[in-house]
């Protein structure tokens, strides 16, 4: 696993290893001092920076907005797969803010609003994907989590809160949190519990509907400075929320019955397989309409408010086992560079990355467990290295199976369950 002192030569610059300036070999042919390997990461940085910079020039050029083309491309470095989403998130971007750069046009045509609705199960990136557009567009953005609010009085968040996470993003600027964008989470568990309208009070369901509703429709509305509960004696500020993308996002549990019910198939539930049923309900997933998310608990009022419907696939194997190591900030290259400040080359096999990907699948982490594996995996090396006089570490299955034994990391999932 480890490399004695080895007299190499950097291919660079001529340097001998040495301990203060240590030298590996990046391949056959290769090697590398730690000075030229930071100055081909400082070279390379700079040059990523100058072609996110393009990017938002580009975008400029037209008005501030990037062409729904140029915001996919962007997403596509970040986010793996989930292209129907791309898509529809990318278009839905572009013309809202095209809609705000033409606010002030005399013709009278109204474009309205088009807050977005993603559905997907949980850990497929529905949040990335809000997070990478705010990122790419420079604006203000907040995630809230639809659960922690209720209607004003009661014990729970003021629905108005989620203005003032999105003030606290860019220091309490209101012109620009008025332009931002609001990624509200888990809009599923607001459904109201049954199809028709409660007698009894609904705080938490169908009350911070119709709470919401009037931020998404676009109003004036008066936020305490502080978060909290509005004090009469209180100095509020206005936000305007005309301008602010909505993005909700929900895995829908058990909408694909509805879905099925909705398209005459009798199917869901009934397969002969585990399999089977999975395959159907990642495909019933793609014909998610309006009525769908009626019939699972939205008032029509707020799926009016989300005229973007767009649904999210399951990640399988070959998606996970690509999110550990192509996106711009995976994972394993988050580590190798870690591990290269250092001055050594962390290595993982193929078979150890597969094993890291069954593990996330059979544990049902999805995307969100790669990293608490990797960390899990990593922990003993990430300690013991620096002080290790050497220049290659390589991770493999062996490595994997016994951190992973060692870490109890079975038995700590389960009972988090
Ligand atoms: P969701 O909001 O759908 O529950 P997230 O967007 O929060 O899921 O995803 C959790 C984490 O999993 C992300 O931070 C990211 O590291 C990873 N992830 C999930 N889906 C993807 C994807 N399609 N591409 C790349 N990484 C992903």
């Amino acid at each position: 696993m480890a490399n004695k002192k080895n007299g190499l030569v950097c291919s660079m610059c001529g340097t001998t290893d040495s301990q203060l300036n240590p030298v590996v070999k990046v391949f056959d042919g290769l090697n590398l001092c730690t000075d030229c390997i930071k100055f081909i990461e400082e070279a390379r940085d700079s040059q990523l920076k100058t072609s996110e910079k393009k990017t938002k020039d580009d975008a400029s050029i037209s008005g501030a907005v990037p062409k729904p083309k140029a915001i996919k491309e962007f997403l596509d470095q970040y986010i793996i797969g989930q292209d129907e989403a791309k898509k529809y998130l990318s278009v839905a971007v572009y013309n809202h803010y095209k809609r705000i750069a033409q606010d002030k046009d005399t013709d009278d045509v109204d474009i309205e609003k088009s807050n977005i609705i993603l559905v997907g199960p949980t850990g497929t990136g529905k949040t990335l994907l809000a997070k990478t557009i705010a990122k790419l567009l420079d604006v203000p953005f907040a995630i809230v989590d639809a659960t922690v609010l209720t209607e004003a009085g009661y014990v729970g968040e003021d629905i108005e809160s989620l203005l003032v996470r999105l003030l606290q993003a860019c220091d309490y600027d209101v012109a620009k949190a008025e332009k931002g964008i609001v990624f509200i989470d888990e809009i599923d568990k607001i459904a109201r519990k049954s199809d028709n309208p409660s007698i009894t009070r609904d705080v938490s369901g169908e009350g911070v509907q119709q709470g919401l509703l009037k931020l998404l429709e676009g109003s004036t509305v008066l936020v305490p400075p502080n978060g909290g509960r509005k004090h009469p004696e209180q100095k509020m500020i206005a936000v305007d929320t005309k301008n602010i993308l909505f993005i909700c996002g929900g895995a829908f549990d058990g909408i694909e019955r509805k879905i099925a019910a909705r398209l005459n198939t009798h199917v869901v539930g009934y397969g002969h397989d585990e399999e089977g049923r999975k395959r159907q309900r990642e495909n019933l997933m793609r014909y998610v309409m309006p009525q769908d998310l009626k019939s699972f608990g939205l008032i029509p009022e707020i799926i009016g408010r989300l005229p973007i419907l767009t649904s999210l696939e399951p990640l399988d194997k070959t998606a996970l086992r690509k999110i550990l190591v192509e996106p711009k900030n995976a994972i394993i290259r988050q580590y190798k560079k870690l591990f290269l400040l250092d001055g050594v080359e962390l290595e993982f096999t193929e078979d150890a990355l597969d094993l890291i990907v069954d593990k996330a699948v059979e544990y049902k982490l999805g995307a969100r467990g790669l990293r608490s594996i990797v960390e899990t995996i990593m922990v003993d090396a990430m300690y013991e290295v620096p002080s290790d006089p050497i220049k290659t570490f390589t991770v493999d299955a062996a490595y994997v199976a016994d951190k992973l034994e060692k870490a109890h990391f079975e038995k700590t999932q389960l009972s988090e369950k």
